[in-house]
């Protein structure tokens, strides 16, 4: 008899498990994919870590998180600064100095701040979409050429037909700072991902390649409680109805080159390149290898039995997602967590802390 059957081998369940173990439970992890890890893992090719489902750099303000992923593995001193590639024309993000040189020629702070502000001041009256929105808050020149065509291809919308509201703040810089994340930490695990996940499930009994929904008989009775972290309205037979997600598409490609771009990431920011971002993952650890990979992204309608990506949070799926989560909580001797059990966009370090948290409530 198992303390804990553990649904999903991503970071939640990954965290839960090695915190039982390290206490004494006995545990044992499934895993509907062949590998563990859950959306970070990483495919090794040519030495170069591939980022399969998505970019992954990890980041936080949390030294707690920090120290914990630290006993594990060691991060680089990779720094996300991302560019934004419009029409062949380059600019740093997020919008900072060197932004605001490149679109506009000025040189000190002050000079950007009037810029935007007379920018600004073109929309007088409380915003009615996204395109007033972004405008108000940035200006229309950054809004045309960084802002508009990569925010229509993500959410496959035009800006003028998009709700006010997905843009509450756009932060602006106005030192020369290329660095996207403000996080007090910031790297990729030397070796990638796998690594972490391959010391957090150091002992555990994994199996892969079983669908827990659908063996749940097989699994009836074998642990005294599970900890489920797999699509919560899956886990209900889809009763009440189905969670939206947002979709993405990946196309990766092997060049022989060595160095493609010269960053890890750079945005397409017009509308009439089908891909929002091109990654080129060997630059997430400063990879010397002499041919290159690189993946674009390209947003996708979701349609059911793909890979969820983002959660639409609208209120609709939000009254779902109550529902659902009002029989989770009537579910006896089931812990649901994690990104797709509680329908939620997850930074890395906020599942980690939310698996702590769990794991420790559990265990006191
Ligand atoms: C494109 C993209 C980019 C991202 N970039 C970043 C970033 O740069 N920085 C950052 O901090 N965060 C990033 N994130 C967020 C990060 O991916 C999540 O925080 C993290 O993966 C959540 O871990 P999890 O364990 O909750 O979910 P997951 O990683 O999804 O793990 C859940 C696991 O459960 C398995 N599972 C599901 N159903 C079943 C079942 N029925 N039976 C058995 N197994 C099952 C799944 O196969 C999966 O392996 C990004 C997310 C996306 C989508």
């Amino acid at each position: 008899m198992y303390d804990y059957l553990i649904v999903g081998s991503g970071l939640f369940g990954s965290v839960f498990a090695y915190e039982a173990r390290k206490n004494g439970k006995k545990v044992l992890v499934l895993e509907r994919r062949l590998h563990v890890g859950g959306n970070v893992y990483c495919e090794k090719l040519e030495n170069i870590n591939i980022h399969k489902y998505g970019a992954h750099i990890f980041h936080t303000s949390d030294k707690k998180i920090w120290d914990y992923v630290n006993q594990f593995v060691e991060f680089n001193n990779y720094v996300n600064s991302p560019v934004a590639n419009y029409k062949g024309e380059l600019y740093n993000l997020p919008f900072n100095m060197n932004t605001f040189t490149k679109l506009w020629g000025i040189v000190t702070p002050n000079e950007a701040i009037s810029k935007i502000e007379e920018q600004r001041a073109v929309i007088k009256e409380e915003p009615k979409n996204l395109e007033e929105q972004a405008i108000s808050l940035v200006g229309m020149d950054i809004y045309r050429k960084l802002i508009k065509g990569y925010t229509e291809k993500q959410w496959g919308r035009s800006c003028t037909e998009l709700p006010a509201f997905i843009i509450k703040r756009l932060p602006v810089r106005y030192t020369f700072d290329n660095n996207y994340f403000n996080d007090r930490y910031q790297g990729i695990p030397v070796g990638g991902y796998n690594k972490l996940i391959d010391a957090l499930l150091d002992g555990i009994e994994v199996r892969t390649g079983v669908d827990y929904n659908e063996s749940r008989a097989e699994y009836e009775g074998i642990a005294q409680k599970v900890v489920y972290t797999g699509p919560v309205d899956a886990y209900f037979d889809y009763k009440l109805g189905q969670l939206e997600y947002r979709g993405l598409r990946f196309e990766t490609e092997r060049l022989e080159e060595v160095n493609h771009q010269g960053v890890a990431v750079m945005n397409y920011t017009e509308r009439e390149i089908p891909y929002t971002r091109i990654i080129e993952h060997k630059h997430f650890e400063f990879g010397t290898q002499p041919v290159t990979y690189v993946t674009k992204e390209y947003p996708a309608n979701w349609q059911p039995g793909e890979e969820a990506y983002y959660p639409v949070n609208n209120e609709c799926n939000q009254n779902l997602y109550r529902q659902y989560k009002a029989l989770a909580n009537d579910e006896n001797g089931v812990i649901f967590g994690g990104r797709l059990a509680e329908y939620k966009y997850y930074d890395m370090d906020d599942v980690i802390a939310s698996a702590l948290k769990c794991v420790n409530d559990e265990l006191v």
